[in-house]
């Protein structure tokens, strides 16, 4: 697939993998995967995995992510991860913002914008969660809705910054249900968070930055969606969970 941006495909594991069927886990996809250097492949395991991971990554192209850290740097924070404790296990990626933090967690954007800074001082790159709801959408607002996510999540962040940044347009309805945006649905949201970011940060970050797509992903459906001139790769929640549908959502989309 020949594109502006290299893609970028991360797959979310979520609460699911213990450590021994993690590296099972990741042995396979390294296998299956082998030297191709056209996409970047992240994989995201649950805090617990992330050593023995990436551990077993070490001499792999792929790298590792966590799906969340806190926003501050040490103390008295019972139960939390910093940038710093995630650097130390060599991890490259967060995921930060994903829907269900933001409604389980009750994630505000101001959130989500401090732990992208946080990331980013520590070297991470942060993959920053956006997306509307089926209420949302239905009501006309995922424009809206969409632009306050950005705004609020990315506020005060400068050009480097933007750069090391990555974008996941995750519409809420499509997460887990095997509803898939259409093609034209996800090509037009990533046109306007585009649009949305060469008005606030000018067009060379906008040309540059990367937005990937997520929602029921599937080996299927990937080739079609990553196709779209501006969906510059995945973020993979179930399908991500087997290293053989994982491996083919990547070789799908590979020329
Ligand atoms: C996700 O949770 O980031 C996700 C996209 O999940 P799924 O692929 O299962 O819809």
């Amino acid at each position: 697939m020949n594109k502006e941006r290299k893609l970028i495909v991360a797959g979310n594991w979520k609460m699911n993998k213990t450590v021994t069927e993690a590296t099972a886990l990741v042995e396979s996809l390294d296998r299956d995967l082998g030297t191709q250097t056209d996409v970047d492949v992240v994989v995201c395991p649950p805090f617990t995995a992330l050593d023995a991971v990436s551990a077993k990554l070490r001499n792999s192209l792929i790298k590792v992510g966590a799906q969340n850290m806190s926003e501050n740097d040490y103390g008295a924070f019972t139960g939390e991860i910093n940038a710093g404790m995630l650097r130390d296990l060599l991890v490259h990626y967060v995921i930060l913002g994903h829907s269900e933090r933001r409604e389980y967690q009750q994630e505000s954007d101001a959130m989500v914008c401090s732990k992208t800074k946080a990331a980013l001082a520590a070297g991470l790159k942060p993959i920053v969660c956006v997306g509307e709801s089926l209420a949302q959408r239905d009501a006309n607002e995922t424009e809206a809705v969409i632009g306050g996510q950005l705004q609020g999540s990315l506020a005060g962040l400068d050009a480097e910054q933007m750069k090391g940044t990555v974008i996941a347009y995750e519409p809420v309805w499509a997460i887990g249900t095997g509803k898939t945006a259409t093609t034209e649905q996800a090509q037009q949201v990533h046109a306007f968070i585009r649009r949305e970011i060469s008005k606030s940060h000018g067009n060379e970050i906008a040309q540059t930055i990367r937005i990937q797509y997520g929602g029921s992903v599937k080996p299927d459906n990937a080739r079609e969606l990553l196709s779209q001139p501006d969906v510059d790769g995945a973020l993979v929640g179930g399908a991500s969970l087997d290293a053989g549908s994982f491996s083919d959502i990547i070789n799908n989309t590979r020329n």
